[in-house]
């Protein structure tokens, strides 16, 4: 891309027409999912463009299992908050969808009404790779969408390994989706995603009334239980620390999305006033720039041609008991550090030596 075409596509996701607008950033956002070095680099130029413009949008992850509703609650949330006068995008993120061949976010039919509308953008999971490049993917594109004039970013994602904790780490405010008969049994939700819940939503609260109201009742109380843990006494009480909710809703009928607006405005509110919504921004793009860092260590070593070489004797001498896995380790580190990434002859690294392995 010429520096002409660079400046062309980062005003047009600024400032373009609506059309230009779109456009510019579907190529922006397929520019960032892009694994060529030269498209990295010039992704990397976009974006730092765009920071300025960015992180006046609110970030909500939601997430749930197939069939809970999600798609149907974007849908008739977005519908609304456009109704109040918001821009709404709508990312995903679904690291099986390299496996299952098509992404959450991928069927057209889904959101039909919000995906045609012009302050809606919607954009499916970046598909293959792991979970922490569709996840970084993810950002990036959330960026996109901010600068472009996106003022509510929804992160959609399924209970799929790890994907909730990683929507948690990139959204202001975390809402899972349950089913009425969640509260049944409380062992099948999953522990760790109610500890990451700032709002659960038992949706098809129209299908059984009684039991969305018992499952409110039950998880509110083990999310009580759980905000005990590592937490004074006095917690209970503060009035300016948010205490995660339960609410009821039906999707389908588009009952209860005011009720759950609300919600999510006490929470930014209040985080906004405790200063708890900057800091855990601060703390996501550190651990952000760790991620990226560690992966762009791992694939340089994976890639470096003296680690190659070395790497299937050296972990056969592991496996076959010859070697111990730390000396392994500490030889193929020495080889990455001190072996020229191409081959050819070794020239130390200046800047390193053993005692940095
Ligand atoms: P997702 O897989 O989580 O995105 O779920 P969908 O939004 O595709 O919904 C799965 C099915 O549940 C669809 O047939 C929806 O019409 C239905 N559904 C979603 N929300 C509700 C609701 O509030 N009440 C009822 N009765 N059905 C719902």
């Amino acid at each position: 891309m010429s520096a002409l075409q660079a400046s062309r596509l980062l005003a047009d996701v600024l400032h373009g027409t609506p059309p230009q607008q779109r456009r510019a950033m579907a190529k922006a956002i397929t520019l960032l999912e892009s694994t060529r070095p030269d498209h990295r680099r010039e992704a990397d130029a976009l974006l730092n463009a765009l920071l300025p413009h960015t992180g006046q949008a609110f970030r909500l992850g939601i997430s749930g299992v197939p069939g809970v509703g999600k798609s149907t609650f974007i849908e008739a949330l977005g519908l609304y908050l456009i109704g109040q006068g918001h821009r709404v995008a709508v990312l995903a993120v679904d690291p099986s969808s390299s496996v299952s061949g098509g992404s959450i976010l991928g069927d057209k039919t889904r959101m039909e009404h919000l995906s045609v509308h012009e302050h809606a953008y919607i954009r499916p999971s970046p598909s293959g790779g792991n979970l922490g490049g569709v996840a970084a993917k993810t950002r990036e594109a959330m960026l996109v969408c901010e600068a472009a004039g996106y003022d509510i970013v929804i992160v959609e994602t399924v209970g799929v390994g790890q994907s909730e904790t990683a929507v948690a780490d990139m959204t202001d405010m975390f809402c899972v989706l349950q089913l009425p008969n969640a509260g049944d049994d409380l062992q099948a939700i999953k522990k760790g995603i109610m500890e990451l819940a700032d709002l659960v939503v038992i949706n098809k609260a129209d299908l059984d009334p009684d039991a969305a109201t018992r499952a409110q009742a039950q998880i509110t109380s083990a999310l009580r239980l759980l905000g005990l843990h590592g937490r004074p006494e006095t917690a209970h009480h503060d009035e300016t620390l948010w205490h995660p909710r339960v609410i009821q809703l039906s999707a389908l009928q588009g009952r209860g999305v005011d009720a759950f607006w609300q919600a999510v405005s006490d929470f930014r509110r209040l985080q906004q006033a405790n200063g708890r919504l900057a800091a855990r921004r601060q703390r996501q793009a550190r651990a952000w720039m760790w991620e990226r860092i560690d992966s762009g260590l791992r694939e340089a070593f994976a890639h470096h041609a003296a680690v190659r070489e070395r790497l299937p004797q050296l972990t056969e001498a592991v496996l076959a008991g010859r070697m111990v896995a730390s000396a392994a380790a500490r030889s193929l580190l020495s080889a990455f550090f001190h072996a020229p990434p191409m081959g050819g002859d070794a020239t130390p690294s200046p800047s390193l030596n053993d005692r940095s392995l």
